[in-house]
Formats: C-alpha cells, structure tokens, sequence
C-alpha cells in the first residue's frame, strides 16, 4: 500500500474511523459524472475540528495527500483522490451550531445538507436559498462555490457565505470573516476558500446569511415555440429588472426526460420554470409583468402550479433534471458541462450550441440557470465507449471555447475540478500564476487534493 505509514500513523490516532475496506474506498474514488475513479488507501471520518487538524498534521508529518470529501456529488473529478492517500470524510460533521434570526445567519458544521438545513429552519421564518440540484454537503458547496435555481435573485454560495473555520495544510486553525454583514478589514480570505475545491484548506465551520420566507410565492411553465424566443425572453426579463427568484431553461429533449421520469404534463417544446417571490400583490405585479414580456417572445399560456405540493413537484423535477437524462438512455452516464455568458450573448450560445449537438449526433439536452447566464449540457455516453468520450470531449470544448470567446465562464457553477483545469491559464491569463502562488504558499508540500484546479508540481 502507498502511504502506508500515514495510514499506520492515522490509524493509531482514529482507530476504527479510519477505513481502508474496498466498498468505503470506492465510494470515495469519485463523484457523479464520467471521471475515471482512483481509490484513496483510506478514508478517515472525522468528528470534529480538532480531528481534522490531527489528520492533516498526521498527513503532512508524512507527506500524505488528503481530499476532502462532503458527499461526493460534483460534476468535476473534484474529488477523485489522484495520488492517492487519504479521503478525509467531513460527512459526520453535520451539527446546526446556531441559528441567529435576528440577525439572519446560521453557524453549521461543513457535513450539513443543505435540504436538511432548510428543514431544520422551516419553523424560524427563514430559509437557506443556495440549491444545486443534489442534496450536497455545505461545506462542498462552499468549496466549489455552488449555486442553483435561486441564485438570479439571492446570489450563490460567493454572496452567502460570511464566515469559515478553516484548517490549513500545516494543521493551523484560522477563522475568516466576521458574522457582520460588511468589512474593510484586509485581505478577503473567506472569499479565497469558497471555491477552493480543498486545494487550500479544509473548511471546518460554515456562518450562512439567511433570507424571509417569502409572504407568497407563486411557480409556474411557459412555454415557446422556439428557444430564440425563449431565451430572449429570458433576457428581457433580467433587463428590465424584473426580481424573479427562480427562472429556468429546459429544451425540448430535456423536456422530454423530465417529464417522463418525474410523470409530469408537459409539451416538449422550449420550456421555462418560473418563481416569483414577494408580496401578494407584488408577486401578481411580476407575474403579469412576465406574461407580458413572454408574449411579446411567442410564449403560450403560464401554467401556475398554485398548490404547495404541485410547487415542490415542479421544482423537484427540475432538480432530477440529470437523472432524468440517464433515464433517457439507460446505461449511460453524464459528461456534464457547464457554461456562463453575459447575458445579452445568452441565446447565441444556446443556439450555436444547439447546432453543435446536433452536429456531433449525440444525445445532450439543455438546461440552465439562465437568468444567471448559466447553462449545462448533459451529454449521456457509453462510458465504456472511448469513441463517444471525445466526442463528447470536442463538444465540451467548443462550448468552453465559446463562453471565453463571449467574455463568460468555462464554469459557471460545477467548479474546475479536473475537467475545467486546461481552460485556467486561457480563462485567467497571469492571474493563473498568482493562483499557483497562493497554492505554493498555503501548501507547499502539495498535499490538499493534488492536481486540481492548479498544478505546481
Ligand atoms: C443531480 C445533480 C445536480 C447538480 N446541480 C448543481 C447545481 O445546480 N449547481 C451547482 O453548483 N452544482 C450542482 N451539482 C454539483 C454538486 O452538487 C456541487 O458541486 C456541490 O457543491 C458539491 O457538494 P458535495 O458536498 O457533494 O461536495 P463533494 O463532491 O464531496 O466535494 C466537492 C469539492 O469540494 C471539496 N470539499 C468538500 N468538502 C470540503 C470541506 N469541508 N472543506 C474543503 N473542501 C471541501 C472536495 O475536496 C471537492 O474538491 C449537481 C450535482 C448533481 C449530482
């Protein structure tokens, strides 16, 4: 075994929470998406702050690389544990530490989900809007900088987060931010980790801003007889300054699957998921507002999902939307990408990257965050075919290509991983070096989650 006297060492310290079985070790040899798994030589599950600074001194002791591991839902390779060494699980981390309403934050350990944190809210007034599609783990989302539906009108893990505990490569614990709302005070070190995919710490404590429930919401589908029109819809509305809380863009295939494998009604043409939040009166204001703009786009009559459960149907069918793509085709696996335009560019790079699809033959619906200029493309193949991965390589890229071309994003929300890495110096220019020295200076050994998002050695 690699690393084995790590492993020995780490062991001693975490007796049987220190698991080298093949079952557990696979889990943590990757996460969702194509990335072809590597196995950890163990998985070490911690319980508290404490025992993540032990491990990591354990690990740099040793020269041990350590990946840390929320629940293993990133789209990226992010977690596939390349050298080997340790997956350090932060799963059982999942203490609520305290709720603040009037202030509007919450302290969490990085193992709660954020489901779980809004169940545990539902009774405060308050919620936690930050929702990607999986059930994934704070302390993940925090370190690939998530988003989700809601993120048009209450921003992504980036806006927030207020506050970490983090534990740095030397075993050193550091507290970034302050539960104010605003500071002056130095370098913006909480904004450093969030998006550091555990290449430059392990977060250990997470202070959330909270949101009201809103006084009325109301959810409904639009559909149009082109994506054009959808898309500039789409457009038009975050133009004209319209609050919505949630708009989404399904094509006509992923409307397909999603109706299929949610058992919902729905034409398969061009489609958006709308929510607007608010007052009674100012929900109705925006709801109107939207149906004028979409006419003026081609849209057909707003179907309103007016009760609770046919809201949280609708929502959680659009948050199945990848699993309902491999249920397009039963075997297959997602080589899922996504992007992010400046708005105005938005319906160009849909359509080109319609004609792209069409081009390459291959089965891969659209949906997006599109209020966000964020789109994904779920390109299902045969993982055992190694023709269809490059294909599906070449239509990655030219999407890719295509959004730095735009003035965008290689990665509007799934983070760089290993699939985003080769587009960083093209995206950053310089400044991919001064990641690289920053990466150097936090952890020279190399041993936070090695060979993603920078390479130094
Ligand atoms: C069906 C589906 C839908 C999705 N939809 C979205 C979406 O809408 N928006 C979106 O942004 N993403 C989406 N994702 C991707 C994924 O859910 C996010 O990337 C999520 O933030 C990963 O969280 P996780 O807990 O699974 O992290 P993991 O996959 O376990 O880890 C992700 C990265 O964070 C690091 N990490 C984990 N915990 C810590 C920690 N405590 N400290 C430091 N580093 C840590 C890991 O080393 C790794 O690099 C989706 C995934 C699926 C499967």
């Amino acid at each position: 075994m690699a690393h084995e006297a790590a492993i020995a060492a780490l062991s001693a310290a975490f007796g049987d929470q220190c698991v080298t079985t093949d079952a557990v070790r696979d889990h943590h040899a990757r996460g969702e998406a194509h990335h072809t798994p590597v196995r950890p030589d163990a998985v070490v599950f911690v319980t508290s702050t404490e025992e993540v600074a032990k491990a990591m001194q354990i690990c740099s002791a040793h020269g041990c690389p350590i990946v840390p591991f929320g629940v293993g839902t990133s789209m990226e390779g992010h977690v596939v544990p390349l050298r080997g060494g340790v997956s350090l699980d932060l799963s059982k981390m999942d203490k609520i530490l305290s709720v603040h309403p009037e202030d509007l934050d919450v302290v969490v350990q990085p193992g709660v989900t954020r489901r779980r944190l809004n169940e545990e809210l539902r009774d405060t007034g308050l919620f936690f809007p930050v929702d990607p599609g999986a059930d994934a783990s704070i302390g993940g989302m925090t370190a690939t900088r998530a988003s989700g539906t809601n993120a048009v009108r209450y921003g992504t893990m980036r806006e927030c987060v207020l506050a970490l505990e983090v534990v740095l490569a030397d075993g050193r614990v550091i507290r970034t931010g302050t539960r104010a709302r605003k500071s002056s005070a130095g370098y913006d070190l909480t904004k450093l980790m969030i998006g550091s995919e555990g290449t430059l710490g392990i977060i250990t404590e997470i202070t959330l801003r909270l949101f009201g429930q809103p006084e009325a919401v109301s959810s409904g589908v639009c559909t149009f007889d082109s994506i054009e029109g959808a898309v500039d819809a789409v457009i038009m509305t975050i133009q004209s300054g319209l609050p919505v809380a949630r708009i989404e863009f399904l094509d006509e295939l992923q409307v397909r699957a999603v109706a299929a494998y949610s058992k919902l009604d729905l034409a398969e043409k061009p489609t958006l998921f709308l929510e607007f939040h608010g007052t009674d009166a100012g929900v109705a204001e925006q709801s109107e507002r939207f149906g004028e703009i979409a006419a003026e786009f081609g849209g057909g009559a707003f179907e309103w999902a007016t009760k609770t459960e046919d809201r949280n149907r609708l929502w959680r069918a659009r948050h199945d939307a990848y699993y309902a793509c491999r249920a397009l085709r039963p075997g297959s696996q997602g080589y899922i990408t996504d992007a992010c335009v400046p708005i105005s560019r938005l319906a160009e790079a849909i359509l080109e990257t319609k004609k792209d699809i069409a081009d390459s033959g291959m089965i891969a619906p659209i949906v997006g965050h599109v209020g966000d200029g964020n789109f994904h493309l779920a390109i299902m193949i045969d993982p055992e075919d190694a023709g269809e991965l490059k294909a599906a390589e070449a239509l990655a890229h030219r999407i890719a290509e295509r959004a730095l071309e735009m003035g965008g994003t290689v990665t509007g929300e799934h983070g760089v991983g290993l699939g985003k890495m080769k587009y960083m110096e093209a995206e950053h220019g310089d400044g991919y070096s001064v990641m690289a020295d920053i990466k150097r200076a936090l952890d020279p050994q190399n041993l936070l989650n090695p060979g993603k998002v920078v390479q130094i050695n």
